[in-house]
């Protein structure tokens, strides 16, 4: 398969679950993955119309999307990995959202840069609910005073992310993170990659991250995904 024609059976299977879980049929915004695929293989999602899209590092989303920015102006690109304070600048500059706020220092990396690029973008905090060691975010008991701290800070904060640990469940995760973000008010729920969606549709995602789904499995060296 394609990745238009998997793109277009992801937004079906999306509408679908949203169906099932009684929600508006848009209810739910789909963030293609297009780390590790290069600009050719990212054309035909484009070409289908697609505009909303994720990447987990900084450097490899510069070399790809500032020139596909310019032919396509409407695209939208969410940062999804761990970011590193000192990548801030250029996050800020490249971004349109940045999913991964997680800690003070780099809350007020953003906020500077925000204030000096004069540009202001959207962040979601990302939020550890397995409390996993070795993994971004911030305790989901800690999610509540950080989203305060980055208010305070001038960030607009508008959603909460999780990436569930491997080895679990997701659902309880998912549920988890939507309780959080619902006490809070917060409108946006990034949650669910390609394997699990469904679920995360169904416990309230309003964003989902998919990639293998749409461009197929990423393995070194990386081929362009078919036309
Ligand atoms: C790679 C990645 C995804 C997409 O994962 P797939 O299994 O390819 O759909 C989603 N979220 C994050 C944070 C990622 O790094």
């Amino acid at each position: 398969m394609s990745a238009r024609e998997n793109l277009a059976s992801v937004l079906n299977a999306i509408r679908e679950s949203c169906r099932q879980a009684g929600r508006p049929a848009d209810a739910v915004s789909l963030v293609a993955v297009t780390k590790a695929w290069s600009p050719e293989a990212i054309r035909p999602v484009l070409d289908a119309g697609h505009r909303l899209f994720g990447e987990n590092r900084v450097q490899e989303a510069q070399g790809k999307w500032p020139e596909l920015k310019t032919r396509f102006p409407d695209i939208r690109l969410h940062m999804i990995g761990h970011l590193q304070t000192n990548k801030a600048a250029d996050a800020v500059a490249l971004f349109d959202t940045i999913e991964t706020v997680d800690r003070p220092r780099l809350a007020a990396a953003i906020a500077r840069e925000q204030a000096r690029q004069n540009r202001r973008i959207d962040c979601y905090v990302q939020v550890n609910t397995g409390e996993e060691p070795q993994k971004g975010g911030v305790e989901p008991g800690g999610t509540e005073s950080f989203v305060a701290h980055c208010r305070g800070l001038g960030l607009s904060v508008t959603g909460l992310m999780c990436l569930p640990p491997v080895d679990q469940e997701p659902a309880p995760h998912f549920a988890l993170l939507a309780n959080l973000a619902r006490v809070q008010a917060l409108p946006c729920l990034s949650m669910g990659m390609s394997a699990d969606y469904g679920a995360a549709v169904e416990q309230g995602a309003t964003h989902v991250r998919i990639g293998t789904a749409i461009f197929g499995p990423r393995t070194a060296p990386r081929p362009a995904a078919p036309a």
